[in-house]
């Protein structure tokens, strides 16, 4: 048996609604799957608007820039991330500062970049200037990793207290909610970016998305996705981009939308499976539930937390020769080539984190089959190498 790690569900009403777009014509960046894409992003979100964008990545980019962020600038993000995330704030012209994560739910730990900032910066008009680089941190960056919730309120108030931005890479987190079930876009942050890549949970073949309460913050990332035009003549204002989503794209995300609470159950009952088979092993966990809101688990899996570091290799080698698609996890961005020079706090628990996470198959149309294919490999290495007294 072969068991993909993530492979879209393309089984709703995706085929019928790109007919719909060869029919009418409307293939390219308008359209109206685009503008109904929209408004269910923004519905989901909270927020009375939504900007879709070509990709995860461009969203974040293009929040950044539409706050104004740019240039001789600082952002703040999280080394546990994908490498989106940074390649964002570098493409719109700022730098990152690299912050590690917690380890009790992975995401960026607010108490070290309050201490960084303290012990490195000094008031600024537009945030904080970073005394060793001469650079003003304008932003920071959380990042939903595995589509959890985090702590939104200490990000906003950390944010407030130093005058900062707040983007939200919720790249793979449409659905999930903050404290009191609060909807993403409505956690105070400036704003929410998603992706729609392949491997989400919802996808539009590729494809990202902006939301936020400030309607005239869209609607300027909106002007700068669409090549900056002022109206049907060929008038420009600004040297924007065409960063735009297709309607065949959005035709995807509506059908995926429509099904997105079996998609959730589905991806709960994953996490489920996974977390009993951590729950046999001492020294496996399963990956964190927020303390605070809700996780959409768009990837769950297994964490090793023993002694034997040459264990995480001989996991993945043993499930692999068995069909299972089990990857390491992403590199920590401070040990990305484009990123080893940039400013970074101390990393302990990323380092000792990032090559233990095992993200284990978790499509959102994996078979009972396979998930009990998964489920028994996993059980068998871990009972062989865990002293479990179950066999
Ligand atoms: C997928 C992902 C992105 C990037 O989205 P793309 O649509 O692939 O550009 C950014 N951040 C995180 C955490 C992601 O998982």
């Amino acid at each position: 048996m072969r068991v993909p790690l993530a492979v879209p569900n393309l089984d709703g009403r995706e085929a019928e609604y790109l007919q719909e777009c060869i029919r009418s014509t409307f293939v390219s960046t308008a359209g109206p799957f685009v503008s109904r894409f929209e408004e269910q992003i923004a519905e989901l979100s909270g927020t009375e608007r939504a900007s879709v964008t070509c990709s995860g990545t461009v969203a974040l980019q293009m929040a950044l820039e539409g706050l104004g962020v740019g240039s001789g600038e600082l952002v703040m993000v999280p080394s546990l991330t994908f490498i989106a995330t940074p390649n964002s704030v570098r493409h719109s012209g700022a730098d990152v500062w690299l912050v590690d994560c917690t380890a009790d739910d992975w995401t960026i730990d607010l108490g070290l970049a309050r201490e960084a900032i303290e012990s490195e910066t000094e008031p600024h008009p537009d945030g904080r200037l970073h005394r060793p680089t001469g650079k003003v941190l304008r932003a920071i960056m959380p990042v939903m990793i595995m589509g959890a919730s985090l702590d939104f309120d200490g990000v906003v108030s950390l944010a407030a207290e130093y005058g900062l931005k707040t983007v939200v890479d919720a790249a793979a987190a449409i659905g999930a909610t903050g404290a009191g079930g609060r909807p993403l876009g409505a956690t105070g942050v400036d704003a929410v970016c998603y992706s729609f890549n392949g491997n989400k949970t919802v996808t539009s073949g590729g494809g990202g998305a902006v939301a936020s309460l400030d309607s005239d913050l869209v609607g300027r990332i909106n002007h700068l996705v669409t090549t900056g035009r002022l109206g049907p003549a060929y008038d420009h204002d600004v040297v924007a981009y065409n960063f735009r989503m297709t309607n065949v794209e959005a035709a995807i995300g509506v059908a995926q939308i429509e099904r997105l609470p079996a998609f959730l159950r589905r991806k709960r009952e994953v996490y489920d499976r996974y977390g009993e088979v951590a729950a046999r092993h001492p020294h496996l966990s399963g990956f964190p539930t927020p303390t605070v809101g809700t996780s959409v688990h768009w990837f769950s899996g297994l964490v090793y937390t023993g002694p034997d570091d040459a264990l995480s290799e001989r996991f993945r080698s043993f499930m692999v020769e068995r069909g299972v698609d089990l990857r390491p996890f992403w590199k920590p961005i401070h040990l990305q080539l484009p990123y080893r020079d940039a400013i970074a706090t101390p990393m302990p628990v990323t380092e000792q984190l990032w090559d233990r996470i095992f993200p284990l198959p978790c499509s959102t149309g994996i078979t009972d089959d396979e998930l009990d294919y998964v489920v028994a490999h996993a059980t068998e290495f871990w009972d062989r190498h865990d002293g479990s007294s179950d066999d």
